[in-house]
């Protein structure tokens, strides 16, 4: 067996935490990442046959959901009430790697949550998600939610309205269009932990890869860390711009007609009805 310390998928799960913890984007035990593995990349590193525990799959409280899409299926996810800030020093603590157990009610743990731990109180919400994503794209590996600071900052001045806001990102900087030519869906503000958020959640990420939990953070999703980070990112960028123009008077800006050019330019397929 090759060592699981050395697995490029925990070694993403380390660089991923460590630097939205150093950004400032998860603060305490903030934010959560869970990432879809492939059987065959796992086996090289664990035997599969031996389970440390199985947990009941639940969330903050019990909820029931269809996970059926996902039963068998292998993720490596961070530990509920665990800091980002401490991923890298004790990987085995911080994070868990778990298959979704033949009933479709439990999760079985294959390494990891060393202290006894378990899976983020959001793994229903990650769960929703990966199963939206992977209906729109095969590839999608990846969902990450996070507090990052200025995005969460916009959501006290700008409408929570997926078309208002989206177009105001897009009008922050040139290249928003071509990172996220869906724009982005916007949720009200929700209690968190629930299946109601995780469902309202996916049914979003039916049409974006990232949806902002209002007054809240985001939820991001992707093929792979760069991408679903970069998302990220680029968003968060945007609305730190938007913060730092504040209330000034713009007297210049992004037209829709330049937006348009550049998504043409760049080939990008993006939402036409945010640039009526
Ligand atoms: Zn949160």
């Amino acid at each position: 067996m090759k060592n699981i310390l050395e697995a490029p998928f925990l070694q993403d799960m380390i660089e991923v935490t460590s630097n939205m913890y150093r950004l400032g984007w998860d603060e305490r035990n903030g934010g959560n990442v869970s990432y879809l593995l492939k059987e065959e990349e796992l086996k090289e590193y664990l035997d599969l046959n031996n389970i440390v525990r199985t947990i009941p799959l639940m969330g903050l409280y019990d909820t029931n959901f269809d996970i059926s899409p996902l039963i068998g299926k292998y993720f490596i996810v961070t530990g509920t009430g665990k800091y980002f800030k401490n991923v890298k020093k004790d990987p085995e603590t911080n994070l868990g790697i778990v298959r979704i157990a033949e009933d479709g009610k439990h999760i079985e743990l294959l390494w990891g949550y060393k202290d006894g731990g378990r899976t983020t109180s959001e793994f229903p919400a990650h769960m929703m998600c990966h199963m939206a994503r992977l209906k729109v794209d095969p590839n999608n590996r990846i969902v990450i939610h996070s507090h990052p600071t200025n995005t969460l900052a916009m959501n006290y001045v700008c409408p929570l309205e997926d078309k208002i806001f989206s177009h105001t990102l897009w009008q922050m900087s040139t290249e928003c269009i071509v990172v996220f030519p869906e724009g982005v869906g916007v949720l009200p503000w929700m209690l968190c932990g629930t299946k109601e958020i995780g469902e309202a959640t996916a049914k979003k990420m039916q049409d974006y890869r990232l949806v902002i939990w209002g007054l809240h953070g985001v939820y991001a999703s992707g093929k792979d860390m760069d991408e679903t980070f970069g998302l990220i990112e680029t968003v968060e960028k945007a609305a730190t711009i938007y913060n730092l123009i504040g209330s000034r008077k713009i007297i210049n800006t992004i037209t829709n007609d330049n937006l348009k050019e550049i998504a043409n330019y760049f080939k990008v397929n993006y939402r036409k009805e945010f640039l009526d």
